[in-house]
């Protein structure tokens, strides 16, 4: 068996078979040197470009840790733009096949607020948001993220870019210190240097420079 083959990591056999449906033959660079780390629940900084594969890299470690009969908010993915977002909710949902009545919740900027209130009145195991909407929630008490254990900053180094440093420093203080942080990024600059020694604890670094 390959030493890429998904069987090889620490991963559900309900997940490795849902890969298998989906067609995932093989890990990817990127997920080849971060699952493993990710499954053993410590923090990583994965640095790899676009269509390296890290959605499935962060996707199946926080799947792999869920519990759904815990009907809390276990996971919260901060994405750049309403799209990624978007896209990043469509992969896990694929990812999570295999995982009945699991809720995946986005929370965008430029969605009606009333309905993601309401959404969120009605639970989620995880969320997928941006950070202006994710705060607007967090200050108007529509969203509480006391029972989160996974936190995903994907795309960190364009959400820096677009100013969100701040709110992102404002969000990672709503969410439990001892909770596992994974930051994803296609570069990796200073800026990143910097949230990373604020938010994350002992990260491990991966670096990929091809994809595949
Ligand atoms: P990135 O976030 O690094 O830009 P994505 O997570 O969006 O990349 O993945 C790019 C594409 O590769 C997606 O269409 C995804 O479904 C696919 N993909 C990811 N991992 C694998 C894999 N191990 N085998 C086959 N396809 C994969
Ligand atoms: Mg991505």
């Amino acid at each position: 068996m390959s030493q890429l083959a998904f069987s090889n990591t620490q991963l559900k056999t309900e997940l490795v078979s849902n890969l298998d449906t989906l067609g995932y033959k093989e890990m990817t660079a990127i997920q080849a040197q971060s699952l493993p780390a990710i499954l053993q629940g410590k923090d990583v900084i994965a640095q790899g470009k676009t269509g390296s594969g890290k959605t499935a890299a962060f996707g199946l470690g926080l799947l792999n840790k869920l519990d759904v009969k815990r009907f809390r908010i276990q996971t919260l993915i901060l994405c750049p733009t309403r799209e990624l977002a978007d896209q990043v909710a469509v992969e896990i949902r694929k990812l999570a096949r295999a995982i009945h009545n699991i809720k995946v919740l986005t929370l965008t900027g430029g969605m009606p607020f009333a309905k993601q209130q309401d959404s969120l009145y009605h639970g989620a195991h995880i969320i997928v948001g941006t950070p202006g909407r994710i705060d607007d929630h967090l200050n108007r008490g529509t969203l509480n993220l006391n029972d989160v254990d996974t936190l995903v900053l994907d795309e960190a180094d364009r959400m820096l870019e677009m100013g969100f440093q701040d709110t992102l420093t404002a969000i990672v203080e709503r969410t439990p210190i001892d909770r596992q942080t994974l930051l994803f990024s296609a570069t990796y600059p200073d800026a990143i240097k910097t949230i990373a020694n604020n938010m994350m604890r002992d990260a491990v670094m991966v670096q990929v420079e091809d994809t595949h």
